[in-house]
């Protein structure tokens, strides 16, 4: 089959925080699968950046070695690897001083893409954002992308808002949620709006409830001063499960355009109604078996931290008044597992018995550990015997069927592409990332307020007991995670 990669324009790309983890462990990667795929054209430069002293050779040997160790087997193609690492180059700067932005500005191109990747502290973005601008080196057609978190409640997400727009328009922020660079969820766009046959029964007609989970295996060990001032509310839902909640619920845009799109995903945040403290449960994962508990990961002996939240959300709108949709995720569960199942209700006239032991239509999107999307249906099982029903699942992935470029790129890879194609379409704008803190802010408030803990759940366990009543209450079940 022929390949479908398109190149991208040449670009420079100037990435702040080129030394730090999130740079070495899947920017610095991803691009380079882009480059040994042939859609990072051989005049795109990458241009480290960090307050560290070190000259062109260093980061190149900085980068090859964590390309060794990251990319993966594609990283041992000497001469791929070997040619990347010709398009990088090195400049020192200091994001808060005035040291570095003249060689900056003096290596960028006037006839290339311009964008500006701040993979570092937040607290730096406003700064880098404006040294940009006072130095001549951002241009109206530059773009700037800002990692997560995108601020710690409203108040802060207007700040960070009202920071970089001193400096760049809307149309040239990029604000990353990497969970919307999943193909997975791309993929659930393209179900509910490339088919007829979906649209029809999106609704809380024919859909029983909407599970979203995103389970980890891993605690809080390695970044919990930043976690223990987070928690699970501020670190996942406010962000990637809330990203989720609204492709799912989403109206069917007018366009695919990113407008249109996000104008859509900010009508359900917008939809959302508020939470009764009696529909979350928070927990915070113990000491098992000689394992440190999350007090211990935290360093703070009486955190009230929640490293889980399991809750129920209503959808304040005429196609889903009635049909929950619940969510949760943690730390240290049972497995890693991220997934959005829609469940259909049942049939309305059941002309088989013994349909009632079984669970019914649910289709589940999964995006981790393995992406893709099955659809459970009931038929008859095959042979004599009598007629017996049996649960079969479909896959509607179909990636055997397409040729080896369909296979999932890393999120950071196709969103990459996507800032130098312009395309905003899997970014948050920033009226977004706000009604998503206004929604989760008096929530976290409330507890603070009750000054409550959080529930303690075992490690390796599906989480708290009061997380399996939040549906056993409603006659529902949480799916397994695993
Ligand atoms: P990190 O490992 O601490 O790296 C921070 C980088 O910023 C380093 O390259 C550091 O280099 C540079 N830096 C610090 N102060 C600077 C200054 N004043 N001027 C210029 N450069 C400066 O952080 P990270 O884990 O890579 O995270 C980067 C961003 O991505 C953060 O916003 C984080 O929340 C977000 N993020 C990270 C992950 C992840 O898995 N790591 C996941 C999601 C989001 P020097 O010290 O040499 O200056």
């Amino acid at each position: 089959m022929v390949s479908r990669v398109i190149p991208v324009d040449p670009f420079d790309l100037v990435l702040f925080g080129a030394t730090g983890d999130l740079a070495r462990r899947k920017i610095l990667p991803g691009l380079f699968h882009r480059f040994a795929v042939e859609q990072m054209p051989p005049d795109a430069r990458v241009i480290g950046s960090a307050r560290s002293e070190m000259d062109r050779a260093a980061f190149v040997n900085m980068a090859r070695a964590c390309l060794l160790e990251f990319a993966g087997p594609t990283a041992e193609d000497t001469e791929k690897l070997e040619a990347f690492l010709g398009q990088l180059d090195y400049v020192k700067v200091d994001a808060t001083g005035d040291e570095g932005w003249a060689p900056l500005k003096d290596i960028l191109r006037t006839d290339a893409v311009r964008a500006f990747y701040l993979s570092v502290s937040p607290s730096l973005f406003g700064a880098i954002a404006t040294n940009l601008t006072q130095h001549g080196i951002a241009t109206p057609e530059s773009r700037i992308v800002v990692e997560k978190p995108f601020g710690h409640d409203l108040a802060s997400a207007r700040a960070l808002n009202a920071d970089l727009r001193k400096n760049f328009t809307e149309r040239q922020i990029y604000r990353i949620d990497h969970y919307l660079g999943k193909e997975t969820v791309q993929n659930l766009m393209a179900l509910r709006f490339a088919n007829a046959l979906w649209e029809p029964l999106w609704n809380a007609t024919h859909i029983d409830h909407v599970q979203i989970t995103v389970a980890e295996t891993v605690g809080a060990e390695g970044r919990s001063e930043y976690y223990d001032r987070s928690g699970a509310m501020r670190d996942m839902v406010q962000n990637h499960l809330m990203q989720l909640l609204c492709l799912t619920a989403m109206e069917p845009p007018s366009r695919f355009n990113p407008n249109a799109v996000r104008d859509e995903k900010v009508k359900v945040i917008e939809a959302l109604e508020p939470v009764a403290q009696s529909d979350i449960v928070r927990g915070q994962y113990r000491a098992l078996h000689g394992d440190d508990s999350y007090a211990d990961h935290a360093g703070v002996p009486n955190s009230r931290t929640e490293s889980y939240v399991a809750m129920k959300v209503n959808i304040g709108n005429w196609r889903w008044a009635g049909t929950p949709f619940y969510l949760r995720t943690g730390k240290k569960l049972r497995a890693r597992s991220s997934e959005i199942a829609v469940v259909f209700r049942d049939p309305p006239h059941m002309i088989f018995p013994e349909m009632k032991g079984l669970k019914g239509n649910a289709m589940v999107i999964r995006l981790q550990p393995d992406e893709g999307i099955k659809l459970r249906n009931t038929i008859k099982e095959p042979g004599p015997g009598g007629f017996r029903l049996v649960e079969v699942t479909m896959d509607m992935t179909f990636a055997d069927a397409l040729d080896e470029d369909a296979v999932p790129q890393d999120a950071y890879e196709r969103l990459i592409m996507d800032v130098i194609r312009g395309d905003q379409t899997l970014f948050m704008r920033g009226d977004e990332a706000e009604a998503a803190w206004a929604w989760v802010d008096p929530i976290i408030a409330a507890w603070e307020d009750a000054g409550t803990r959080p529930d303690m759940y075992d490690q390796g366990s599906s989480g708290p007991e009061d997380a399996l009543m939040l549906l056993h209450r409603d006659g529902r079940r949480w799916r397994e995670i695993s």
